[in-house]
C-alpha cells in the first residue's frame, strides 16, 4: 500500500502517521519528493483501513499494491486449486457439467432428470431444496424433503448433490450434501459464509447481482479464512440497464478471475440469460472463455417447472449441448471429469 503525503504537513503530524502504521506492525519506506512524500507500507495491509487513512487531512491519497484477499490470491498460491468432489477433481485441466432442475418437485421428476442428465454425461446434479424467491407467494421448495429426494437421487444414479442453504439454521439438514451452494443473494452474506467455511465442504459460491470480482473474491476469502479451501466461484449473471436478458453474463469474469485467483470458476447460463434458447450459445462461449465448467438448469417438463422453467432444458436439448461441449474441449486443454 502506498500513502502520498501532503509536504505542507508538519513534521509532528508525519511522525504521528508513520507511529500509527507501525504499531499495526508494518515497515515503512519514506521516499521524499518535492511536491509529496511517498509511504510504502511493508507487510501485510489487508486489515488497514484505507478510508480512515484517506480522510486524514494531511494524506493526498491511498493506493493499495496488493489486494485485499489472500487465501484466494494466485500469488501466494500459484497452482490452479483442485477441489475433491466425492472423488472428482474439480478445477485444474478438468471440466464438469452440473445439471438439474432448478428446484426439486417430487421424487418422480428429480429421480427421472438425474437419469437423464447422468446419461448425458453430467457429472453432478443440481436441485434446489430451499428456494430464494422474489416472491413469499411463490414456491419455497420442498426443504428438508427436498434434500431427502436429492439424497435418493444420488443413490440411484451416484451423481454427488449441489444444492442451495439459505439459512444457518439449516446446516444439519446438509450433512450428506457433496457440494453447498451459496446463492448470488447471499453473497454477502458474511455469517454464513462463516457458517459454510467451518464446514470443510466444497462450497459453490456464486456471484451477487451487484457485485464486483473483487467483492466474489472477498467472499470466498471469508470461507477460506475458515479454514476451507475447496471454494468454486460461479459467474451467473449480473445486473445492468440490459432487458433482453434476465441478467447480463459477464464472460470476462473467467480470465480476469483465473488472473488473480486460484480457484475454479464455473458459468452458470441459465440464470444469466434467463431463455433456454440462449443457453447453448453462452455454455460453448464459457468452454471458450476457459471456463472450469458449468451448471446448466434441466427439467423433464420445463413447460411445468414450478420455478425457472422458461430458463431450462429438457433432456434432448441439455443431451444435444453435451455433445457440442465435449467436442470443444480438446481446443481448450481441458478433460471431461478426468478423474
Ligand atoms: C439457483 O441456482 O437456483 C439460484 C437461485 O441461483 P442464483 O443464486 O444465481 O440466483
Ligand atoms: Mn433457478
Amino acid at each position: 500500500m502506498i500513502i502520498v503525503v501532503k509536504n505542507t504537513c508538519e513534521q509532528s503530524q508525519f511522525d504521528n502517521l508513520i507511529d500509527w502504521v507501525k504499531e499495526l506492525g508494518l515497515g515503512v519506506h519514506v521516499s521524499r519528493g518535492e511536491i509529496s512524500t511517498v509511504l510504502g507500507l511493508v507487510g501485510d495491509t489487508s486489515k488497514v483501513d484505507i478510508d480512515l487513512i484517506s480522510s486524514l487531512d494531511i494524506v493526498e491519497k491511498v493506493q493499495r499494491v496488493q489486494e485485499p484477499y489472500k487465501n484466494a490470491n494466485r500469488k501466494f498460491h500459484p497452482e490452479d486449486t483442485i477441489v475433491n468432489i466425492a472423488g472428482h477433481k474439480f478445477g485444474g485441466n478438468n471440466f464438469h457439467v452440473i445439471a438439474g432442475p432448478c428446484s426439486v418437485e417430487s421424487e418422480a421428476q428429480i429421480i427421472e432428470v438425474a437419469e437423464a442428465v447422468k446419461a448425458a454425461g453430467a457429472t453432478m446434479l443440481r436441485g434446489g431444496a430451499f428456494k430464494p424467491r422474489t416472491s413469499p407467494y411463490a414456491f419455497q421448495g420442498l426443504k428438508d424433503t427436498g434434500i431427502e429426494l436429492l439424497l435418493k437421487a444420488k443413490k440411484e444414479t451416484g451423481l454427488p448433490i449441489v444444492t442451495e442453504l439459505l439459512s444457518v439454521s439449516h446446516l444439519d439438514l446438509f450433512k450428506d450434501v457433496d457440494v453447498i451452494q451459496i446463492g448470488a443473494r447471499n453473497m454477502q452474506n458474511f455469517e454464513l459464509l462463516k457458517e459454510v467455511g467451518k464446514t470443510g465442504k466444497p462450497i459453490l459460491l456464486k456471484r451477487g447481482l451487484a457485485n464486483t470480482l473483487q467483492e466474489l473474491l472477498m467472499s470466498a476469502e471469508y470461507i477460506m479464512a475458515e479454514g476451507d479451501s475447496e471454494v468454486i466461484l460461479c459467474e451467473r449473471g449480473i445486473r445492468t440497464f440490459e432487458t433482453m436478458t434476465r441478467n447480463t453474463l459477464d464472460l470476462s469474469a473467467v480470465p480476469a478471475l483465473k488472473d488473480k485467483s486460484h480457484l475454479p470458476i464455473i458459468i452458470d447460463p441459465s440464470h444469466s440469460t434467463g431463455i433456454a434458447k440462449y443457453v447453448e450459445p453462452m455454455s460453448l462461449a464459457s468452454v471458450g472463455a476457459g471456463a472450469d465448467g458449468l451448471i446448466i438448469e434441466v427439467h423433464n417438463d420445463p413447460k411445468r417447472a414450478l420455478c425457472d422453467g422458461a430458463q431450462s432444458l429438457n433432456p434432448a436439448q441439455f443431451a444435444s449441448l453435451m455433445t457440442k461441449i465435449k467436442t470443444m474441449l480438446p481446443i481448450v486443454g481441458k478433460d471431461y471429469d478426468g478423474k
